[in-house]
């Protein structure tokens, strides 16, 4: 039997934007624009003796040229968790953008595993044109290079068992290797979507994300999360969507525990210290 991991939701950050920034064609549905809330999150799964993080937040200084907010800093997050910067065994990027690796050197101790289409993809010929060479640092894609050639990365050609009872595969749409994981939890599957789905009403109502490498790909993986969404004991987790703070135990600030769905969720949400 594999190993079951506690996961958490570790909330570093939370923004208030525009649906018509977030939603692909928004001016075309015929909807008002209106506000769109916004997580940002990293998740922590912890075993007996494994601590793996599944992406780790922004840089504050680099976030903070882009005009976003920390709201608190990874590292006092995880050590709300009783977990150490050392202690971190392993870092499962599910994708490049900046929001996703930007703290990877704070990790001494840790591997990572990265897709190797996103690999080539921020390393290869197209990656200084915008948008691209915006939502993927060049302070980060160098920490990455210089990182692999250490032996530090293990890359996934489509799917990969990163520790026994975690598991990741890539997914199309988003970007070129965006991946989900799945983790063997106590309370059963919990499939961390990330930017796969950033918010539930991707996959439920099929409406694309604003960006994206390839639009028929996002819509069939939207179709994969559904299918996974509805499988018995398994629970999806979209990657920015503030819903799951509604629903899911904060065990300490802003650290969610997916295992624990609340009775009664939360309806509204207090937006203190978001980012406008
Ligand atoms: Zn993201």
């Amino acid at each position: 039997m594999s190993d079951q991991y506690s996961v958490h939701a570790l909330r570093y950050a939370r923004s208030v934007g525009k649906r018509s920034s977030y939603f692909y064609g928004h001016h075309l549905s015929g909807q008002p624009d209106s506000e769109q809330h916004v997580d940002w999150s990293f998740w922590l799964l912890k075993s007996g003796n494994k601590t793996v993080l599944v992406d780790c937040g922004y840089d504050t200084d680099r976030a903070a040229r882009k005009g976003r907010y920390v709201g608190t800093n990874p590292l006092a997050l995880l050590s709300r968790m009783g977990v150490a910067a050392g202690e971190v065994d392993h870092v499962v990027i599910s994708h490049a953008h900046y929001d996703h690796v930007g703290n990877i050197g704070l990790f001494p101790n840790a591997e990572f595993t990265l897709a190797r289409t996103e690999f080539d993809w921020i390393t290869g010929p197209y990656a200084n044109r915008f948008p691209t060479c915006w939502v993927v640092e060049e302070e980060e894609r160098t920490m990455i290079q210089n990182f692999a050639r250490d032996g530090r990365f293990h890359f996934v050609d489509t799917r990969t068992e990163v520790l026994p009872g975690i598991e990741a595969w890539t997914i199309g749409g988003h970007t070129p290797g965006q991946m989900l994981v799945e983790i063997s939890a106590t309370s059963g599957k919990v499939v961390l979507a990330s930017d796969a789905a950033h918010f539930a009403e991707e996959y439920e109502t099929d409406r694309p994300f604003a960006m994206f490498h390839n639009l028929e790909d996002m819509f069939a993986g939207y179709e994969q999360i559904r299918n996974l969404n509805g499988r018995k004991g398994t629970v999806v987790i979209p990657g920015h969507d503030p819903r799951v703070s509604q629903t899911f135990a904060e065990v300490e600030k802003d650290c969610f525990d997916l295992t624990a769905v609340i009775a009664h969720p939360v309806e509204h949400d207090n937006l203190e210290g978001a980012a406008r």
